[in-house]
């Protein structure tokens, strides 16, 4: 097996497996084939409220069941809390992320106040020392943000990172693709409620794994910059990436986790075989 691809799907189990899912991960384990590379399952479940180990269960099962491989043990992030919070120390430490005590509501109304871009694209700022402190004493919760302004300052400028891209973006973006990281804004690298958020834990989890190759869908695209700069900062490498189309319904929408009809369990209980299914997204053999 080669060392120099190896490649993840990695699924954050927060519902059943739908018909896009199983197009992605087919699309990843076949390219590690494909060299004879490493395919690699990792389980996102650092959301604690909305993730449920009967649908990390089914899972398995259904990726089994559609043929897929892995290597084992498999990572759940929710067993690597610490490696989250060693990194996230180690930007507190350089003064790159600053403490954030709004709340969901407060951000919505700036973004009405100020309607340029969305809630996202969030760059609030640490609070006065004063007020910092207070909020602190009063046992006030807070997320981690990462400050764009004091990011910029240690990597020069964002021009500089870029990363390759050998799929196609969602506007059909393709090659060595300069990051854009002040798009997604100040954001949330560790969330009030776990202590950890997706970019700062996908990071952290593609070096710890090796990733060489990521491969998502393009929803994910904009995520890439955030993380690229992730990556600089934690002196982490930055895998190649292939954003591939989104798989959507007659109708030309995407398949979501509500669509019951559309999951991997419904399929296969419809009488459906793996083998049919995965021809059916271009798979066949
Ligand atoms: N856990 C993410 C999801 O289910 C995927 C993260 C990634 O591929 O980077 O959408």
């Amino acid at each position: 097996m080669s060392a120099s691809f190896i490649t993840r799907f990695a699924p954050s189990p927060t519902g059943h497996l739908h018909r896009g899912h199983a197009f992605s991960a087919l699309t990843a384990f076949e390219a590690a084939r494909a060299v004879n590379g490493r395919f690699i399952l990792r389980i996102e479940d650092i959301d604690a409220t909305r993730c449920k180990p009967e649908y990390e269960a089914a899972l398995l099962e259904d990726l089994a069941w559609l043929g897929l491989k892995w290597e084992e043990p498999v990572r759940r992030q929710s067993q690597h809390l610490a490696d989250y919070e060693a990194a996230i120390e180690s930007l507190r430490a350089r003064n790159l992320v600053y403490r954030c005590f709004r709340t969901r509501k407060d951000i919505a109304e700036a973004a009405v106040s100020a309607p340029h871009g969305p809630v996202e694209a969030f760059r609030g700022g640490p609070l006065h020392a004063n007020e910092e402190e207070r909020f602190l004493s009063e046992g006030r919760p807070f997320a981690w943000r990462l400050s764009l302004d004091e990011a910029r300052e240690a990597v020069g400028a964002f021009q500089k990172l870029s990363f390759r891209e050998w799929g196609e973006g969602p506007k059909g973006e393709r090659g060595r693709i300069v990051a854009r990281p002040e798009l997604a804004g100040d954001v949330v690298l560790a969330r009030k409620d776990v202590g950890v958020a997706y970019h700062l834990a996908v990071v952290v989890d593609d070096a710890k794994q090796k990733i060489t190759h990521v491969i998502r869908g393009n929803d994910l695209f904009e995520a890439t910059h955030p993380q690229r700069l992730l990556q600089a900062l934690l002196g982490l490498p930055t895998p190649a990436y292939r954003h591939h189309p989104l798989l959507t319904d007659a109708q030309g929408r995407r398949f979501a986790k509500r669509d019951k009809a559309q999951t991997l369990r419904e399929i296969r209980a419809s009488g459906v075989t793996a083998q049919a299914l995965r021809a059916e997204l271009g798979f066949p053999g």
